[in-house]
């Protein structure tokens, strides 16, 4: 399978950003700014207390409507946590999940980002799974083991079946939220071995289907040339998704 082939996708993820009232107007403007431009998917990751307004404003539109985390048991006594039943109920079609936010700030692990995706992919949903290198990893010359142990790890015991959704989210922990972007040489490279250990784990087929996003700042600006890279099928996008020019700037530059 050719680049060409594989679904590109951008999506926004809003973190703790926007009240339902400006997420209603947002996901509005976004919308009228990006119709027509099929040529990639375009998902906006919102709050929890968002998605109800959000998936009203969305409908009949070419947005879709992610939320940006998921507990892995279907219900019970778990004060705060929300369900995969409760999201896809809510008409929300994908879940970020392990972000390095959640990594770093409460305590997500490997093993736990490997149940909430277990958990969504099992409820219906489809599954932006972040993963990426903290600095220091990258200046020890480990970003290639890092990356490839948290592949392994995520996906552990998820059948080849449920890969069509799963979309993998490469995020270099440096670049989020800093201003600074991984090179496309960079984010081509880290792309490629995450292909990579994804064909031996599963087989070709899965891994040339696969979606792989860059994120880490990526912008109107910079958004093109990252794009243009064979391995690196999208962007997940953190600050530039909050204002809908720019983000759908960065849908107009995947629309090659
Ligand atoms: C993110 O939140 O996933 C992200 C990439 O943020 P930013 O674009 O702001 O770096």
């Amino acid at each position: 399978m050719k680049k060409e082939s594989r679904k590109v996708i951008i999506a926004g993820n809003w973190k703790m950003n926007m009240t339902p009232s400006a997420a209603k107007s947002a996901i509005a403007e976004t919308a009228a700014l990006v119709a027509g431009k099929n040529g990639c998917e375009v998902v906006l990751c919102v709050p929890f207390v968002d998605i109800a307004v959000a998936v009203e404003a969305a409908k009949g539109t070419n947005v879709k409507i992610g939320a940006q985390n998921v507990h892995f048991e279907k219900k019970g006594a778990f004060t705060g946590e929300i369900s995969a039943d409760m999201l896809l109920e809510s008409g929300v079609e994908y879940v970020i999940v392990g972000h390095s936010e959640r990594r770093q700030y409460f305590g997500e692990t490997d093993e736990t980002v490997n149940k909430r995706t277990r958990a969504a992919l099992d409820a219906g949903l489809k599954v932006i799974l972040c993963l990426g290198e903290v600095l220091e990893e990258r200046q020890a010359g480990i970003t290639e083991e890092i990356v490839s142990m948290q592949t392994k790890l995520d996906l552990a015991g998820i059948p080849a079946e449920q890969m069509k959704d799963v979309i993998i989210a490469y995020e270099p922990v440096w670049a989020i939220g800093t201003g600074l972007t991984a090179t496309p040489d960079q984010a081509e490279e880290v792309c490629a071995i995450i292909r990579r250990v994804v064909c031996g784990l599963y087989n070709n087929d899965v891994a040339e289907a696969l979606t792989i996003q860059y994120g880490g700042s990526m912008n109107d600006a910079n958004a093109a040339e990252l794009l243009a890279k064979l391995d690196v099928d999208g962007g997940l996008i953190g600050g530039a998704s909050l204002v809908p020019e720019k983000f759908a700037k960065i849908v107009d530059a995947a629309q090659a």
